[in-house]
């Protein structure tokens, strides 16, 4: 036995560490050993969280805000969470259908855990967020890929929905804007889901995470507008990491049908206890506060993409589908597969990857790993001057390619 690990659980078999965090993690070590590192990997705000949610988070320490609090989050920031989607959607909640998490992974954690076991099947359009397949495998379910094309422009389609649904199917995740492609779902897309959610007793699960981040006039189709009779089907998961530039302090939250959320509280009372005293105060000020911050990163995010775009589009072989949100752009780089350098074929995104990071310093990450091999994902949450750098680095990395 000395000689032997321990063994793990069985369940660890099936996942891997979260990806994106992976790369993140390397890139800011090799920074650390002096590389020139241009870092178009982590999807986070390359803003600082604004002075006044900071102050918030100051001022819950100065008072000693350091206790537990209640399960599902303090009353006034679940109040204001039901607030805010009144104000703006008119959408009707009540603060108890309200859940303050561990930030929204953790808020899908708990969803997951509350809605799917064994035998349960969860649709998943493919590319999908890093954290979904694990999520929806931690809980025992399946989780079940549905293609996305890139002539579709990564739109859903009623036909791909029903080729995917079975009996076992539970339930389906939506995000719009979308990690990794920056697709916005059509209104089109939507009444598919719908309309397959309420024939088949289907939960929504509607990832609006990035809801801040719309480029263009046309308002962001949602769920919930498009069929309000599914609000008892629908759960809501969002949060401030992205919003208010709040990553580290761990603060999401979801809405929806009173005995989910219960449910949920039950989870979170067995493992967290409840999210951050401080960080909620920070967050209650970031939500029940003014709302121009979101709006003025958005369109700080306008040039960059225009930019990238532009640069990306340009360079052979590429071709680039057009965000309508979030800050990620997702070129399909397949043009480049089974080219070489140093000997070395670039089979897919992971080896594409490995040599941008090895040859040009540049960290993105592999379209692998959302599902989708001939692509590869950078944030532009990153400055402009990096960005210029960094479309400058690509083009000569890719013409270097034998
Ligand atoms: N959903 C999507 C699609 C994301 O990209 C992220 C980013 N991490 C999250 C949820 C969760 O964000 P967080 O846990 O930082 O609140
Ligand atoms: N969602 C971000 C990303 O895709 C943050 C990292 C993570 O939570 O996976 O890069």
């Amino acid at each position: 036995m000395a000689d032997q690990l321990l063994p793990l659980a069985e369940r660890m078999s099936q996942i891997k560490p979260s990806p994106t965090l992976a790369v993140n993690a390397k890139a800011k070590a090799m920074k650390a050993e002096g590389a020139d590192i241009l870092n178009f990997s982590v999807g986070e705000p390359d803003f600082p969280t604004p002075e006044h949610v900071c102050e918030a988070g100051i001022q819950a320490i100065n008072e000693r805000f350091t206790r537990y609090t209640a399960v599902p989050g303090i009353p006034e920031l679940r109040e204001a969470i039901v607030q805010r989607f009144k104000e703006d959607h008119g959408w009707e909640y009540a603060p108890e259908q309200a859940q303050v998490s561990c930030g929204g992974k953790h808020g899908l954690y708990n969803i997951a855990q509350a809605l799917f076991g064994p035998g349960d099947e969860v649709l998943i359009p493919t590319p999908y967020w890093v954290s979904y397949p694990p999520i929806i495998l931690l809980a025992g379910a399946t989780p079940v890929l549905v293609p996305l094309e890139e002539k579709d422009d990564f739109d859903l389609t009623a036909e791909n929905l029903a080729k995917y649904a079975t009996s076992k199917t539970k339930g389906i995740i939506l995000n719009s804007p979308s990690n990794p492609t920056g697709a916005v779902f059509s209104t089109t897309a939507l009444q598919a889901v719908a309309s397959m959610a309420k024939d088949n007793g289907w939960v929504v699960i509607s990832d609006d995470i990035y809801d801040t981040i719309v480029y263009g006039d046309e308002p962001l189709p949602h769920i919930l507008d498009v069929d309000p009779g599914l609000k008892e089907q629908t759960i809501i998961l969002n949060g401030v990491s992205k919003s208010f530039a709040m990553t580290g302090w761990r603060i999401g939250y979801s809405l929806g049908p009173q005995h989910i959320i219960t449910a949920m509280n039950k989870i979170q009372s067995q493992s967290t206890s409840n999210s951050s005293s401080v960080a909620q105060k920070a967050a209650l000020a970031a939500v029940a506060g003014p709302q121009d911050f979101p709006a003025m990163m958005k369109e700080s995010f306008v040039p960059r993409l225009d930019y990238i775009l532009k640069e990306l589009t340009s360079m052979e072989g590429i071709t680039c589908v057009k965000p309508n949100g979030a800050f990620y752009v997702f070129p399909n780089m397949s043009a480049y597969f089974g080219r070489s350098y140093d000997g070395k074929t670039i089979e897919g995104s992971v080896d594409m990857s490995a040599y941008l990071l090895e040859k040009s310093f540049m960290a993105t990450v592999p379209g692998a790993a959302f599902g989708a091999d001939d692509f590869v994902r950078f944030s532009f949450a990153a400055s402009m001057e990096e960005i210029q750098e960094g479309m400058k680095r690509l083009r000569k990395a890719l013409e270097q390619l034998s």
